[in-house]
């Protein structure tokens, strides 16, 4: 699962409404191997619909500091770009777990894909 995914996903349990976003990641297995295109016109169109707070926190919690406090515009530099697009779209979490913060709901990462399924009772 890539982190561009990551950002767009929040706890969908019943009842789960408070700190429900962004789901911290457990015990994870990242692979950066493989590395894409870089696409500038893709990072720039993708900066607005990104939370960048939980970005950049998730980026920390995963050992990337690259990422400055406050988004970038689009007059961003090569450096940022480059960041970006490797956090973004060359970051994948191959295993682990995303913890919901607001009800602790473990959401499990296998293979790359992430199970957003909730049993019968937390839907
Ligand atoms: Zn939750």
């Amino acid at each position: 699962m890539r982190l561009l995914t990551h950002n767009m996903l929040q706890c969908h349990a019943r009842g789960c409404t408070t700190r429900n976003y962004p789901l911290r990641f457990e015990e994870v297995r990242l692979d950066t191997e493989e590395k894409t295109e870089v696409n500038p016109d893709f990072i720039m169109g993708m900066l607005p619909k990104l939370d960048w707070a939980a970005l950049r926190t998730t980026a920390m919690q995963l050992g990337m500091t690259e990422l400055p406090e406050q988004a970038p515009d689009t007059t961003m530099d090569e450096a940022t770009i480059h960041a970006l697009h490797a956090i973004l779209l060359d970051t994948r979490v191959m295993e682990g777990k995303m913890v919901c913060d607001g009800c602790g709901h473990v959401y499990r990462i296998k293979d790359g894909v992430a199970n957003m399924l909730l049993t019968e009772h937390e839907v």
